[in-house]
């Protein structure tokens, strides 16, 4: 046992509380699977247990509470306790958000799945299975606890709760609870946003997240909680496509390359990538579908879709421009080309050309030299210069002022842009202040001299 686990344990013991370790943990153990956090169940009530926890003198969190649940942090990660939960025992009217349970059988009755319905005694390390939640984890089994229309019209979260887990776990859906989600889904439309965003955040990011989308289809939830993408399901594609756009976005989100810290970042940009396409999609002169500028649109809709689903701004920019740009395609072997691919991409190329590796994955053609060409080139642009490619101007807003002895306006950016690309391009060098200068007032010089051949001549 953890000594951390061990001393909670202990503290609990010397209190005559009873400590269940409960949940995620026993499941992803007999899974072989890190665990990340630990929830335990006691017969404690939420004051006790805060005494307890403070009287190991470690630091203690109140913010459950009204739920029954203490945090204390020990030995770097946090343990969260809850009493028992059940419909019985009601500890009074300082606690109205919860009724407390006699018996950790109680509390594990209304938790969601039986694979989280596990619990291990630790003061004696006698485990408890009432609902065959080992058997289900040797099965790979996602199955409600009781019947499982009831347990969803409870909660309907927990239908999300549930493909959430299919996509973390890489497991299958018991018959009668996929179709039990199947009946229900509609209620998903009564949660708060902020809990569906977090659970779909999760599917995302699970271990076969492809899996996961498929079952927001097969459920129904899709057009209840991503109603944006709905209309890729059929949406027929054209001779360089195995699949309709829908499948093409599974598969794509299935074969992004991620870390754990592009894995956010990546795997919404692959969801994202095509949203643009049933809305442009039209009839080429060949009489194939076509989606001219589909990448411009969906990167208008993603705006708009993100902003709904209270995703953070920067973060949503960032998934905006990949989506824009996931159509470039650069010449590997000119300079030019390949160094305003990158500076476009904004220091996240590499994020692109997964994405576009991804993207190629379901065509039925086979781009990987290319992008082997294309990621090689700006790995190379990258370590040759990298100062150019920050596409800086040399002269700064302040100096160009001074310079022209003009007031501050819409022309300083021109100017810094210009001077930027020639960094970028390899005309002028990043530090090149008399460069910069002679070429700023040329550029300045020609802007006016057409601006007084266009007066003249208008
Ligand atoms: P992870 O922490 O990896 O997401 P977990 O299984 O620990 O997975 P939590 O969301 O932390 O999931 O919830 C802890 C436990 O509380 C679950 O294992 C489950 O038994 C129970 N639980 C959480 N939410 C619900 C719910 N909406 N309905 C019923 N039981 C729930
Ligand atoms: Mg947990």
């Amino acid at each position: 046992m953890p000594a951390a686990r061990a001393q909670l344990a202990a503290a609990f013991r010397a209190h005559q509380r009873q400590l269940w370790l409960v949940g995620g943990a026993l499941r992803d153990q007999l899974l072989g699977r890190q665990v990340v956090d630990e929830d335990y169940a006691t017969d404690g009530l939420p004051d006790e247990v805060e005494a307890i926890a403070r009287s190991m003198g470690a630091p203690v969190t109140t913010i459950g509470k009204r739920f029954g649940t203490i945090g204390v942090l020990l030995g770097g990660r946090h343990h969260e306790v809850t009493t028992f939960r059940g419909d019985s025992y009601d500890a009074g009217p300082r606690w109205p958000d919860v009724t407390f349970g006699r018996t950790i059988e109680e509390d594990l009755a209304r938790r969601d799945f039986t694979v989280n319905g596990l619990a291990e005694d630790l003061h004696t390390g006698r485990r408890i299975d009432p609902f065959g939640g080992a058997a289900d984890v040797e099965a790979r089994l996602i199955r409600a606890i009781g019947r499982a229309e009831t347990r969803f019209l409870e909660d309907p979260l927990r239908i999300l709760r549930g493909i959430r887990f299919a996509s973390q776990l890489d497991f299958g859906v018991e018959p009668a609870t996929l179709s039990a989600m199947a009946a229900t889904a509609t209620l998903l439309a009564t949660l708060s946003q902020e809990r569906v965003t977090s659970e779909l955040d999760k599917l995302l990011q699970g271990t076969t997240p492809g899996h996961g989308l498929d079952l927001l289809r097969v459920t129904g939830a899709l057009p209840v909680v991503l109603p944006e993408l709905a209309s890729m399901v059929g949406c027929d594609q054209n001779r360089f496509h195995f699949y309709d756009v829908w499948g093409h976005t599974v598969a794509t989100v299935q074969a992004i390359a991620v870390t754990p810290e592009t894995r956010r970042l990546r795997r919404w940009t692959a969801l994202m990538h095509d949203l643009g396409k049933p809305a442009v999609r039209h009839v080429k002169a060949n009489g194939e579908w076509g989606f001219y500028r589909h990448e411009t649109v969906g990167a208008e809709l993603t705006e708009s879709l993100l902003a709904r689903l209270k995703m953070g701004r920067q973060e949503s920019l960032r998934i905006q421009l990949l989506v824009r740009r996931h159509m470039d395609r650069p010449a590997p072997d000119d300079r030019r080309s390949v160094r305003r691919f990158m500076a476009k991409c904004e220091g996240h190329w590499e994020d692109l050309v997964a994405l576009k590796r991804a993207d190629n994955a379901s065509h039925t053609y086979d781009d990987a030299a290319y992008h082997d060409l294309l990621e090689a080139a700006c790995r190379r642009a990258e370590e040759e210069d990298a100062a150019a490619l920050r596409a800086e101007s040399p002269l700064t807003g302040d100096d160009l002022v001074r310079m022209f002895d003009r007031e501050p306006g819409p022309w300083i950016r021109r100017v810094k842009q210009y001077l930027g690309n020639l960094v970028l391009d390899g005309d002028l060098a990043p530090g090149d202040r008399v460069g910069a200068e002679r070429l700023a007032r040329k550029m300045m010089g020609e802007e006016q001299r057409t601006r007084a051949r266009t007066t003249a001549a208008g």
